[in-house]
């Protein structure tokens, strides 16, 4: 991080908020408030990100426009102001500067493809103005340009990048005493003027400065996200603090070796949104497993906690994956995955994405996610591998479809997921299989999440539902299997063959 404080004279600036919305332990916001005489927040709702036919939720609309609220308030309660602005970033941050008369402009960035290049014609531009820009890693624990192979490369491979990641917090100790206190005194997060909220509101700046946050509400009451009692992702800087803590103090982390892989418990943190959102840092969860290591009593729970910080590392080797190698958005790692015959039949895709594939764990696993926003993980892997193997649809529409329903959707780590399913990404082991009757007995032995999602498959026997052999007399209107698993997968196989 650079030393601002001997370099700067306080000046006005502006923090520009993107997947940091907190201010607590916020890199960006940290400098900012330290180096600056006038500091306001800003968000831009930026289409391109809000778009629900590609690269968002309602769910994920609604975590964001809650979010947004609590920040808003936080920043008020600190003497200032967060304007949420409406449209293209290109434009707006320039426009806002200026009116406000802003000398610098502080961030953090960002790891996907669009965001760095939004970002590189902002800051030229900016810097044309002859504004300061200043910028940080904050959404990583480990800074992907730290983080290379013995021969300066990126890491392709989980494992060994796994033991260079931790190597490195270890050896630098990088995390200690590292949660930054942001002050919360009015003089150092000052408010505009009278003037500068004048001029704002003259412009034709698509602008909210008023309590009443009108873009923000717009975005949540158009939102048809109507199940958010049931979305286990709860938005905002105090949820997400509430969530940390329970996690790590009521013991459930010291379990999640065992207890992360059964759907029916709630065994696993569900910070996935707050992670991706920052509405907490990926600094106060490393810090969470470090106090909970230190609390541990057997080695049970010392290798469950060290578990959970190996999924903290899954996150950060997709986001350097993608960092590393940006055509991951586009397609498949392994090129030869270009050439599949995809059957692609849009009619099994409706009955997988509205959980109507007459297979009972694939049926709860789809309306978990179309009614909460969220789906656990272990089901994430088995609906994934058999969209891709069982029904031969291209892994990308799955990748699609998730972006558009997940309270959590992050481009990095969803696409990781689907590549993973599907073998076309990175790992070393290319084909790999899930049995959906298998994976159910295993993980769902008493049938207890599919009674949960698929309400009126309850009165079945647990080993029909397992099994998925349902007569018709007790199915009613639920479909029968639109598939035979071994079928299609030997279907799979060959055709897997003939990419080779
Ligand atoms: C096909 C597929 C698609 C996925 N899409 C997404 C997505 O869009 N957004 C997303 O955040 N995760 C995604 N995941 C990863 C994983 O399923 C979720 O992160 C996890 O279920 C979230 O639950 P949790 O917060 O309770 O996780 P926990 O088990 O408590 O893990 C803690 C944190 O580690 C991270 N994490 C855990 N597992 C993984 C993983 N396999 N890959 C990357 N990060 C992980 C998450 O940030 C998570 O919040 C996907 C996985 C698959 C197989």
């Amino acid at each position: 991080m650079p030393n601002l404080k001997s370099k700067m004279t306080k000046f006005r600036s502006i923090f520009w908020h993107r997947r940091d919305l907190r201010i607590e332990d916020n890199i960006g916001l940290f400098e900012a408030s330290k180096n600056s005489k006038t500091l306001v927040g800003a968000y831009i709702l930026d289409p391109n990100l809000l778009n629900l036919n590609k690269t968002t939720s309602e769910a994920k609309n609604w975590f964001l426009g809650e979010s947004l609220l609590e920040l808003q308030r936080n920043w008020e309660s600190r003497g200032s102001r967060l304007l949420i602005l409406n449209g293209d970033p290109i434009k707006l941050i320039s426009k806002l500067a200026n009116l406000i008369k802003a000398e610098c402009i502080y961030w953090n960035e960002n790891i996907e493809p669009y965001e760095i290049n939004r970002d590189k014609q902002i800051k030229n531009q900016l810097l044309k103005e002859k504004r300061k820009v200043y910028t940080f890693l904050d959404q990583l624990i480990v800074n992907p340009v730290n983080i290379k192979t013995n021969n300066e490369e990126p890491y392709k491979v989980y494992g060994p990048f796994y033991r260079k990641w931790i190597d490195i917090i270890n050896r630098t100790n990088l995390l200690e005493n590292s949660l930054i206190l942001v002050p919360s005194t009015p003089a150092k997060i000052s408010d505009l003027g009278d003037r500068e909220i004048s001029l704002i509101k003259n412009s034709d700046i698509n602008y909210c400065i008023t309590k009443k946050s009108q873009v923000v509400y717009n975005l949540i009451s158009s939102n048809r996200f109507n199940n958010s009692n049931l979305c286990p992702c709860k938005p905002g800087e105090s949820n997400s603090k509430k969530q940390l803590n329970f996690f790590i103090h009521s013991g459930i982390i010291n379990s999640y070796d065992q207890a992360r892989d059964i759907p029916s418990l709630e065994s696993t943190s569900t910070l996935s949104a707050a992670l991706s959102l920052g509405t907490i840092s990926c600094r106060a969860v490393w810090n969470g497993s470090q106090i909970s290591k230190k609390n541990a009593t057997d080695e049970y729970q010392t290798n469950s906690i060290d578990i959970w910080i190996k999924e903290l590392a899954w996150r950060e080797f997709y986001q350097n994956a993608l960092f590393n190698f940006p055509e991951l958005e586009k397609g498949p790692y392994r090129k030869k995955w270009f050439n599949f015959p995809w059957g692609n039949r849009t009619d099994w895709f409706e009955a997988w994405e509205n959980g109507f594939t007459g297979i009972p764990i694939i049926d709860a696993s789809m309306r978990q996610l179309k009614n909460s926003g969220w789906m656990h993980n272990r089901c994430r892997m088995i609906v994934a591998s058999f969209l891709v193997k069982d029904l031969l649809i291209d892994w990308r529409w799955g990748e699609s479809f998730f972006m558009k329903n997940l309270v959590d959707g992050d481009l990095a780590s969803n696409n990781g997921g689907w590549q993973w399913s599907a073998s076309s990404g990175m790992d070393p082991k290319p084909l790999r299989i899930f049995n959906p009757f298998r994976q159910a007995s295993k993980f769902d032995e008493n049938g207890t999440y599919i009674r949960k999602w698929i309400p009126e498959l309850s009165h079945i026997s647990t080993s029909d539902l397992l099994s998925g052999e349902i007569i018709s007399a007790e199915r009613k209107d639920y479909p029968k299997p639109i598939i035979n698993h071994k079928i299609q997968t030997s279907i799979f196989k060959e055709l897997y063959s003939s990419i080779n």
